[in-house]
């Protein structure tokens, strides 16, 4: 574990390489009023360290978890994400809407 930090700490000081860009973006659409929200997640900051006890798929070591309420209706939107050490999307799921 305290090797893990220490790598991960590493990771994120060092600068992303332009061509793997430091966003993730995503397009969804509310499932109440079809309103279509752009998120861009940043990966230095939105995301989150899987554990085992969540049961995540294998491979994973990151997890993104976000609520979205658009400007149109008050439905709120959940997204989830599952990624590898490289921040290569390993799985998705949306609660509220659907990704586009
Ligand atoms: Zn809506």
């Amino acid at each position: 574990m305290s090797n893990f930090l220490k790598n991960f700490k590493q990771f994120f000081s060092t600068p992303a390489s332009p061509s793997t860009g430091n966003f993730l973006k995503l397009k969804i659409k509310c499932k109440r009023c079809s309103e279509e929200i752009n998120l861009n997640i940043r990966k230095t900051s939105d995301f989150s360290r899987v554990y085992e006890e969540d049961n995540p798929p294998s491979g994973a070591v990151f997890f993104l978890r976000k609520e979205i309420l658009g400007n149109k209706c008050n439905n709120m939107i959940y997204v989830t994400a599952y990624f590898d050490e490289s921040f290569n999307l390993i799985s998705k799921e949306i609660e509220g809407g659907q990704f586009l």
